[in-house]
């Protein structure tokens, strides 16, 4: 740790960011945390009715509105601001706008002489997690986005309950793309150390139709939910609070981050959500998981679309 606190910087007081706060706060992961956003007051108004809900927890945690000089000594600066898609706009001019918000949000912290760890919520998350690497100049194991962890969360869940084993022990990852070309790897999916597609081969109840089903309500869960209530947040902070929590702890956990990839699945220069072993240092370590070559294949396709993106927003001088 930078010092003997543990402190998160967090940029965004949105939704996503506050439900994240909201969940660090009942959590007690961390001893500081401080909030920064373009909406200074809002910001303000967010630390004063945390810090009055203190008293009702079990933290004792120094929660305020900060600037950027306050990342200088902060164990990871926590990145969910970002302006909304407007109604027709394409996804390229959405991260255009999304990739001006970052620099100038990158550039300060790091000229504060931050030198933890990035962990990114905006989305399109692969690419805003590429685009911090990018701005920041960092170690890439030191800037990580919530990648596939979300959709790795809501993928245990739904088969928990479709073979009513505890979420806890499906073992079972969502990769690629936090989005439409994200997949299930099910060769590797187990229950405990059985292997999922092996449980559909013997037992009738399993349906093999069932898990594909389950992995389109995986894919498809965020537009649901948008549909239904304009925005998804819990889930998310719930999500950057665990990978906080692994990170703050030195925990060595296994979860689904975008992480740049270095020759592992045969990818360069991309970031991806792959299982990674995440530790105070960031990401440990992929884990290389041995895919069938048809899901190669599919992870294949999904980082060639995202690199896709990304040069062609970089060839756009953005
Ligand atoms: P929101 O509009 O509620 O909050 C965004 C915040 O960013 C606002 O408070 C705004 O003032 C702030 N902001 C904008 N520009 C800024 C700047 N230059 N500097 C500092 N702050 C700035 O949005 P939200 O619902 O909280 O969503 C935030 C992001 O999280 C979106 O990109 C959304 O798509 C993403 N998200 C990601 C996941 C995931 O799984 N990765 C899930 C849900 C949402």
């Amino acid at each position: 740790m930078v010092n003997d606190k543990r402190k998160v910087v967090l940029v965004g007081t949105g939704m996503v960011g506050m439900s994240y706060a909201y969940s660090l706060l009942n959590q007690n992961v961390c001893d500081e945390l401080v909030l920064i956003d373009l909406d200074k007051r809002r910001a303000e108004g967010e630390a004063m009715d945390l810090n009055h809900g203190l008293a009702f927890s079990a933290a004792s945690m120094k929660i305020y509105q900060g600037e950027y000089e306050d990342c200088k000594d902060a164990d990871i600066v926590v990145i969910s601001a970002g302006v909304a898609q407007k109604p027709g706009e394409t996804r390229l001019a959405l991260l255009k706008r999304n990739a001006k918000v970052f620099r100038s949000i990158v550039e300060p912290v790091t000229a504060s002489g931050f030198d933890g760890i990035f962990l990114v919520a905006t989305n399109p998350v692969d690419l805003m997690t590429r685009i911090t690497y990018a701005l920041s100049g960092f170690n890439p194991r030191k800037v990580l986005g919530t990648g596939t962890a979300l959709d790795t969360a809501r993928l245990r869940y739904l088969l928990g309950e479709y073979l009513r084993v505890d979420p806890r022990n499906v073992h079972a990852y969502v990769m690629g793309e936090h989005g439409d070309s994200e997949f299930v790897p099910w060769s590797q999916a187990q229950v405990a150390t059985k292997s999922i597609l092996e449980l559909c081969a013997e037992n009738p109840d399993i349906e093999k139709g069932r898990l594909t089903e389950i992995e389109k309500e995986v894919r498809e869960a965020a537009y649901k939910i948008i549909e239904a209530k304009n925005a998804t947040y819990y889930g998310i902070g719930m999500a950057l609070t665990r990978i906080t929590r692994a990170i703050l702890g030195d925990e060595n956990s296994v979860l689904t981050v975008s992480a740049m990839l270095r020759g592992e699945y045969g990818q360069t220069d991309v970031f991806s959500g792959v299982p990674c072993i995440i530790n105070k240092a960031g990401i440990q370590r992929v884990l290389k998981l041995s895919l069938t070559q048809e899901e190669a294949d599919r992870f294949g396709d999904s980082c060639k679309m995202l690199k896709e993106c990304y040069e062609e927003l970089a060839k756009e001088g953005q």
